[in-house]
């Protein structure tokens, strides 16, 4: 697939407004304090996908005029979310400048294809958040049905995943696989949505940080008159002038430079790193090795392949030594798992050898 722009070349792609529009002087507020900031897109949600009935739904079809104000005063674009067909017929109508899928629709093929084909034979531009879970193909698979739908002009949001675990994060970031679209395919706008990541006002800036580190192309931040009283996800809201600080706090850094001592060093470590990595693929597969010897033991005395109390034990012990190391427990955590699930693997294949194959 070969994606147009839905932005110009501006870079960072600054996308900003409240959750839910709310009424027509809190979207119109908004945005006239927005004005100035360097926003090409502005966002406030119609139609509101919430986990639990009851919650506010969004003010549906009438919000759409108000969107309209925006553009005609502020000169800004417009952007809401669409769940079904009926919502693009209403948004193509009020001339909404750019559609985004929500995580709950992208989710679900036939809502996606639903959308798909209420789409066909426009060009409207399509920003495509990524589903609830990690699942990096479903994420695909939506740009793929939106493409043969005819659309061009797509860019994919991330907003992080839904998790069972605790976590400073509202919806836990997966930073590689937006890197991995990106490589994939070059030419999509990778916007990172750090509303709805942190779920909190405190940890913004260092989210948009990090996504500015990883070179994201831009940001999606929900931005409220005022944000405590706001409708919906009043706790990751920030006002007007906090969202104009904290953009101007940021550090956009280059992705390159040709300074020959500034190559020369990061060659240097470039390939140290390299080394390294061998040598942490020669350990683990050294690792397995013992893990099937063991395998032949147990097999021999018909052991069971799990054994939870070790695998305590040793996620304990080995934990505080990563996080002595500087190593965030998150990803000790991550990677003992990921090593014990193979070491698991290798042992039932030690133990099923010639019975199953
Ligand atoms: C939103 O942008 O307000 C929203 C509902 O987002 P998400 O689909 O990422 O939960
Ligand atoms: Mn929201």
């Amino acid at each position: 697939m070969k994606f147009l722009p839905v932005f110009d070349s501006t870079r960072p792609i600054l996308i900003a407004g409240p959750c839910s529009a709310e009424t027509e002087e809190q979207v119109l507020q908004t945005a006239h304090q927005l004005v100035g900031s360097g926003i090409q897109l502005f966002r406030a949600g119609i139609w509101k996908p919430r986990t639990r009935p009851g919650a506010f739904e969004g003010v549906g079809t009438v919000g759409l005029g108000w969107l309209k104000r925006v553009k005609e005063e502020t000169g800004m674009r417009v952007t809401t979310e669409v769940a079904t067909g009926q919502h693009v017929q209403e948004c193509l109508q009020y001339g909404v400048d750019v559609l985004w899928i929500g995580a709950r629709t992208t989710v679900n093929p036939f809502s996606v294809q639903e959308i798909a084909d209420a789409l066909a034979g426009s060009d409207i531009p399509v920003l495509v958040k990524n589903p609830v879970n990690p699942d990096y193909k479903l994420w695909v698979g939506a740009l793929e049905r939106l493409y043969q739908a005819g659309l061009r002009r797509i860019a994919v949001v991330h907003r992080g995943f839904s998790s069972y675990c605790d976590s400073k994060y509202r919806n836990v970031p997966r930073w590689q696989m937006a890197i991995d679209l990106k490589q994939e395919f070059p030419d999509l706008e990778v916007i990172c949505d750090i509303s709805h990541i942190c779920g909190r006002r405190d940890i913004l800036q260092e989210t948009a940080q990090k996504a500015y580190d990883l070179d994201f192309d831009g940001l999606m931040t929900e931005v409220h008159i005022t944000p405590d009283t706001a409708w919906s996800d009043a706790a990751q809201q920030i006002t007007p002038p906090r969202y104009q600080e904290m953009i101007g706090q940021l550090v956009r850094r280059n992705l390159t430079s040709d300074d020959p001592e500034f190559l020369r060093r990061i060659e240097q470590f470039r390939s140290e790193l390299d080394e390294v990595d061998e040598e942490l693929i020669n350990l683990i597969s050294r690792r397995m090795q013992l893990v099937r010897q063991i395998g032949e033991v147990k097999k021999q005395k018909n052991i069971a392949v799990l054994q939870p109390e070790r695998f305590r034990a040793m996620r304990e012990a080995l934990s505080q030594r990563g996080v002595k190391n500087e190593l965030s427990a998150e990803f000790v955590s991550l990677f003992l798992e990921a090593v014990h699930q193979e070491s698991i693997n290798q042992q039932e294949r030690v133990m099923h050898a010639g019975t199953r194959e």
